[in-house]
């Protein structure tokens, strides 16, 4: 079906061309640290990173001796209480915040409510809300409905209309770093500093830059942002979710949410709320203590790697990629940007069939998604993909097309995560 054949001139790399630069990889991958099957390419940890190794020793510790044997006495005998903040702590490492900025809690949709009510209500003279057309769909609804609650205008712009858009009537803009399903990545510190300069503050949604691209947010001078801890940061299925507010600006934002936990003083058991000073005033409720430990645990692994170095492999398997797909399967529209620059850590392709096609890719064990209508997505996560896995998944891909085995009638039905 268009998708040339092994068999024909080696005009692009082969195997063994690919074994060679894995045996010469200045940033080996780090495959051993996951527990991944043998038989599996995996190609989707832009959204749900693998297990690590070391999570299954951390929860089972968790589990067994800190709620089995130290029961209730495990808040403060091993510091369940202090676990949302500690692991903040670790994540600002990670992104360029300092200890005290960054909190984990709830779920990216929650903090982003949490986060733009504040913002919104501590400038009530402003009257509109600034979103990306074809955001993650879960930024556009809680904007809508914060929008509609307090009284805003929504106003949803294409990407390079972001700039103007947003201007002195502008009460908070919501923009995702990295787009979901191109990778495409805006200029955080560009559209931070114009944004700036008319006063209007932008909450970043990092969901797909943590743990994937390297993050400064003090040096950009970002002031809000939000993500997600089970994506690139490989902290397990729902694992929590965190938020960062720049220092300064925490003492005028108070959480709609005024949970005990973000009380100034949970266990005084004070009748009326009273915001804590610090960044736990965005916590709500009691935190998911197996979940955080899942999430610390993947966040020390990311902490042992280089983040400009990590790029740099994607980077080379991005390219890697992108030259195996127009030699083998040009039919694949590349639809990520070309420039690094300008790009996360995920690779994606559009065509017609696209659902039926992953269908089938995940039959062979190449694990990638398909976003509706026509995207397939591949995440680019240099901590355990070497440049053989992306050889064998367009190896795999070629073969499909060319057998049509993603015509069967089982590739056909629609399943209810994709
Ligand atoms: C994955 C993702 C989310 C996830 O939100 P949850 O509340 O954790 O389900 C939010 N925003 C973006 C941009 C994402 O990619």
């Amino acid at each position: 079906m268009g998708c040339q054949q092994t068999e024909m001139a080696a005009t692009f790399p082969t195997l063994m061309d690919a074994r060679a630069l894995d045996d010469a990889d200045p940033f080996p991958h780090r495959r051993h640290l996951f527990a991944l099957p043998e038989d599996i390419i995996y190609l989707d940890g832009n959204s749900l990173g693998p297990l690590p190794a070391q999570t299954v020793a951390r929860l089972e510790m968790t589990v067994n001796e800190e709620w089995g044997r130290s029961l209730i006495r495990s808040w403060n005998d091993h510091d369940w209480i202090g676990a949302p903040a500690r692991v903040g702590n670790k994540i600002a490492t990670l992104i360029g915040a300092q200890p005290g900025e960054v909190i984990v809690a709830d779920s990216t949709s929650v903090n982003l409510y949490k986060i733009l009510s504040a913002l919104v209500r501590s400038q009530p003279t402003r009257s509109e809300i600034v979103t990306e057309k074809g955001n993650f769909p879960t930024d556009h609804h809680i904007a809508e409905t914060i929008a509609d609650m307090l009284g805003k205008r929504l106003v949803s712009v294409d990407a390079q209309d972001i700039p103007s858009a947003i201007g002195t009537q502008t009460a908070a803009a919501i923009l995702c770093h990295v787009h979901y399903r191109t990778g495409a990545r805006h200029d955080l510190g560009a559209l931070t500093s114009s944004a700036r300069q008319s006063g209007a503050p932008i909450i970043w949604d990092l969901s797909h830059s943590v743990g994937a691209v390297p993050l400064n947010l003090n040096a950009d001078g970002a002031e809000y942002a939000v993500g997600c801890g089970y994506k690139y940061l490989n902290g397990g299925p729902g694992a929590p979710a965190f938020l960062y507010v720049a220092r300064d600006l925490l003492p005028h934002l108070s959480s709609p949410i005024s949970g005990w936990m973000g009380h100034t003083n949970p266990f005084a058991f004070e009748h009326s709320y009273r915001p804590a000073s610090g960044i736990e005033r965005f916590l709500a409720g009691t935190p998911p203590i197996i979940s955080l430990m899942g999430l610390e645990s993947g966040i020390d692994l990311m902490l042992q790697v280089d983040q400009d170095a990590l790029f740099e492999k994607a980077q080379r398997l991005f390219s890697f990629f992108a030259d195996l797909m127009a030699a083998r399967c040009p039919e694949f529209r590349l639809i990520s940007p070309a420039m690094p620059e300008s790009r996360g850590s995920q690779i994606a392709f559009a065509h017609a069939q696209a659902a039926a096609i992953m269908s089938a890719l995940i039959s062979d064990g190449v694990v990638g998604d398909h976003r509706a209508p026509d995207v397939l997505r591949f995440g680019l996560t240099p901590l355990y993909l070497r440049f053989q896995d992306i050889w064998y998944a367009v190896d795999r891909l070629a073969a499909i097309m060319a057998a049509g085995t993603w015509q069967l009638p089982e590739h056909a039905r629609i399943r209810r995560v994709t």
